[in-house]
């Protein structure tokens, strides 16, 4: 269990992190979603306590990062975006010099065994880290992670840098960590997130921008979503009809290829669905549905929306958008 509350980070004067609570329960894997430069890293090592905060709060466990650093710290993993391997050392000398640092105190064979099984480094475990492949280096990254068996995992952009085939391995790796681990993954991709998590915080600026479960997200915007039509009927008349549907709050007339129909699209009041009316305004007429769809909104039109357009984003209650503008102050901390 992951508690931030009231978070902020200034670096000199930079506020790169504005006041942001969130939550993750035992056993979620949240992915953390935002643009470059967005706070996902400010926020992940100053959970890991990495990094010190400027205000608020942060709990793993029920332990304060702050207060009770040591109890907090060895229930946490962490792979940073770029991971601090040695690479003259070879991948079980690794693994083994990271139990002695962590202070582990389980059977040491049969732990190192059991993360180069998982992870996939049996069969390069006498292989020096130099000589190995980004993809097999993250795999060392994620093993480092998992000594000591910590409850829950901070994975910083897992696979940035890797190929196609690389990304694919990891992530179900990932995702099977999460089976057992509480996972928290950042990343500015949202194929990404959507590939491996249930949950997503969006961050931008510096702020938490939105939070929840991507299917409701995309639901609770998609109540607002228009309806495409393309009918064989009177232009005009059927106009007319859906401007008339008491929730509809706009109707567009697009251009339609198909010889003898027309397009509209119907914009409905806010939490309005209307598809059914639309079929009863065409049929009313005489006319025949070729085409009806409610355009869904995707997780990456929210991203965009929240992260690119602030007027629009104003627009969705559980907003708090900023327009922060970057500035590079290093104040030393890390
Ligand atoms: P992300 O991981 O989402 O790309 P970061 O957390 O790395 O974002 O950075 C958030 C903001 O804080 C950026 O504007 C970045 O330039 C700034 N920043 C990060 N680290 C430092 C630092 N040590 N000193 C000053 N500014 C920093
Ligand atoms: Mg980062």
């Amino acid at each position: 269990m992951i508690e931030v509350s009231h978070l902020s980070k200034k670096y000199g004067n930079f506020l790169a992190v504005h006041d942001v609570s969130f939550s993750v329960g035992s056993g979620e894997i949240v992915g953390f979603l935002g643009p470059n430069g967005a706070g996902k890293s400010t926020i992940m090592n100053i959970i890991t306590g990495y990094l010190s905060l400027s205000e608020g709060e942060v709990k793993i466990d029920g332990f304060d990062i702050t207060r009770d650093p040591e109890k907090a710290k060895k229930r946490i993993g962490y792979l940073p975006e770029i991971p601090p391997l040695y690479p003259d050392m070879k991948v079980k000398e690794y693994l083994n010099f990271l139990f002695d640092l962590k202070r582990v105190k389980m059977p040491r064979a049969a732990h190192i065994d059991e993360i180069m099984e998982i992870t996939g480094l049996k069969t390069h475990q006498n292989r020096l880290i130099k000589n190995l492949s980004k993809g097999y280096r993250q795999r060392v990254g994620l093993g480092g992670a998992l000594i000591g068996n910590p409850d829950v995992l901070i994975l910083d952009e897992p696979t940035v840098g890797l190929d196609p085939k690389q990304i694919i391995e990891i992530r179900s790796l990932i995702k099977r960590l999460g089976e057992n681990h509480t996972v928290i993954i950042s990343s500015h991709i949202l194929s990404e997130i959507q590939a491996v998590c249930e949950k997503v915080i969006i961050i931008n600026g510096g702020h938490l921008v939105a939070k929840g479960n991507i299917t409701e997200l995309s639901e609770s915007l998609s109540a607002d979503k228009t309806v495409s039509l393309c009918a064989v009927c009177d232009k005009a008349a059927l106009k007319t009809a859906l401007e008339n549907i008491p929730g509809a709050e706009k109707v567009e007339e697009k251009p339609e290829k198909t010889k003898g129909a027309c397009r509209f699209v119907i914009t409905p009041k806010s939490g309005e669905d209307i598809r059914s009316a639309v079929f009863d305004a065409v049929v009313s007429l005489g006319g025949k549905i070729l085409e009806l769809s409610a355009n869904a909104v995707t997780l990456e039109q929210i991203f965009l929306l929240l992260t690119e357009n602030a007027e629009n984003a104003d627009a969705i209650s559980m907003l708090k958008t900023t327009n922060k503008k970057e500035d590079e102050t290093d104040d030393g901390d890390i």
